[in-house]
């Protein structure tokens, strides 16, 4: 079985006016995006407003962004700014300019308008990167102030980092407290204040909530009938894997002694029943943030962003699991660069990197939030997709594989596209694999046959 989906959605075709033709001169639509379904007027995660005022051609910013999932209105005129920004939220207000007075003024008259809150965070792309300029654009409360010519994945980079409506996951907390009245008004506080929540009676099954829900803390009663807080604490430290998951006691006892011995079992923390709404929610959002700060470094990859190779395998394991026992389809997709030893060869490795960074972007970008996205190792990355079946995975990953072969890459050797090779094993209802590590075998032999089959092409796992 093999697709190349030639059925391209071409980044250039896929251009239509929307809004005010007078003030809009550009729409230029990611492929991702159904055509003709403008988004709702007050959200637009991922537009972005170009206001250029160098006179030169935008188009290569348009075309540059969209594989990533922007897409770019220009505003003709600057005056205009303020009334698009009456009827339109983008996600970013890209501001270019040379070092003609014209980008001068332009921040100037930025710094000053009437309504500065409706501003979006905001880009300034300037050939012009002198003092004067800059400290305009930190007046104008520029966030982002890039040189040209432009990195674009220094831009994109950018564009993620400062996302207004940058998804953050909520804190999976786990309480585990035998007392069901107590466990559901924990719950309520805590799942009001947008965290995911999960409450167990029985201690006994905490290994197994461990694994599936993967708390970043756990809020723990002391006193349990058949367990003391303490010792399941311990039990859980035990298991390396979780030896750094923060436990939160939750206890009638106010005695100091005995806090001291929680403490010193592994315990980070101590509250005291009952314990005041809003104390409770900050407590546990520091400490699950904390962890998840710390989580991320060890679980992802530092030039990506991404899982790194334990971690994604982790992740599979762990998947795997659910779809079996569930039943849902699950599908493993391994993604390798073709040829990319020449491309760092040709162009040097700080540029064979840039490409892996654009490609991750771009896996971010168009895969959903519940994809698991990890490098696997050098140029090789993998994708695990639940309650997904082959069909979906396979249209989906052709995309990205088409959009990603239209990345133009910049380098001192003039640019270039790079391709990608994908080979995808799907766990469907009675699967054949018995086992994770089964599926991972499918899914490379699918990428070598995709190599083999010339390159640039997604296979799936018999
Ligand atoms: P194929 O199409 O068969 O996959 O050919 P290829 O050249 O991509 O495969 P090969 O396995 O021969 O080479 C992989 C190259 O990826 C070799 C290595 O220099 C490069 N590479 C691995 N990790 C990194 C990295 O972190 N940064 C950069 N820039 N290059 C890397
Ligand atoms: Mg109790
Ligand atoms: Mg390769």
């Amino acid at each position: 079985m093999s697709q190349t989906a030639q059925e391209s959605n071409s980044v250039g075709d896929a251009q239509a006016s929307v809004g005010d033709p007078s003030t809009i001169a550009h729409r230029q639509q990611p492929s991702s995006q159904p055509e003709n379904s403008p988004p709702s007027p007050d959200e637009e995660p991922r537009l972005v407003l170009l206001l250029d005022v160098t006179g030169k051609k935008h188009d290569t910013i348009s075309e540059r962004l969209a594989p990533f999932g922007y897409w770019v209105d220009e505003i003709g005129r600057r005056d205009d700014l303020s009334d698009i920004l009456k009827r339109r939220k983008p996600s970013h207000l890209i501001i270019r300019i040379d070092g003609s007075i014209l980008g001068q003024k332009t921040l100037e008259m930025i710094e000053y308008m009437d309504d500065r809150t409706s501003l979006p965070p905001m880009i300034v792309l300037s050939q012009d990167i002198s003092m004067q300029t800059r400290l305009a654009a930190v007046r104008a409360g520029v966030s982002t102030f890039l040189g040209e010519p432009l990195n674009m994945i220094a831009l994109v980079d950018r564009l993620e980092a400062t996302r207004r409506d940058k998804e953050h996951a909520p804190y999976r907390i786990l309480i585990v407290d035998d007392d069901k009245t107590i466990a559901k008004f924990h719950a309520t506080v805590l799942g009001a204040a947008g965290m995911e929540v999960l409450s167990l009676h029985d201690p006994n099954k905490v290994f197994d909530q461990l694994s599936e829900f993967r708390p970043e803390l756990i809020l723990m009663d002391h006193f349990m009938p058949e367990v003391q807080g303490r010792e399941l604490a311990q039990v859980i430290r035990q298991e390396p894997t979780y030896d750094s998951i923060p436990i939160v006691f939750l206890s009638n006892e106010d005695d100091r002694r005995e806090q001291l011995i929680l403490m010193r079992t592994g315990g980070d923390d101590f509250l005291t029943k009952p314990i005041n709404a809003e104390l409770l929610v900050n407590a546990i959002a520091t400490r699950a943030e904390r962890f998840r700060a710390l989580r991320a470094t060890m679980l992802r990859d530092s030039l990506t962003g991404l899982l790194n190779h334990t971690a994604i395998k982790e992740r599979l394991n762990v998947d795997f699991g659910r779809a079996k026992r569930t039943g849902s389809p699950l599908s493993l997709v391994l993604l390798d660069l073709d040829h990319f030893k020449t491309v760092n060869d040709t162009h040097g490795h700080p540029v064979g990197d840039q490409v892996l960074k654009s490609l991750s972007h771009l896996l971010k970008q168009r895969l959903r939030a519940t994809d698991v996205i990890g490098r696997y190792g050098g140029e090789e990355f993998v994708v695990v997709m639940p309650d997904t079946p082959q069909d979906a995975a396979l249209r989906v990953i052709n995309e990205v594989r088409d959009a990603f072969a239209q990345v133009s890459h910049p380098s001192p050797n003039g640019a270039f596209v790079v391709t990608l090779s994908a080979g995808i094993a799907s766990h469907e209802n009675e699967g054949a694999y018995k086992k994770a590590s089964e599926m991972m075998k499918a899914a490379d032999e699918a990428l070598y046959e995709a190599k083999g089959n010339g390159r640039n092409r997604v296979e799936t796992a018999a």
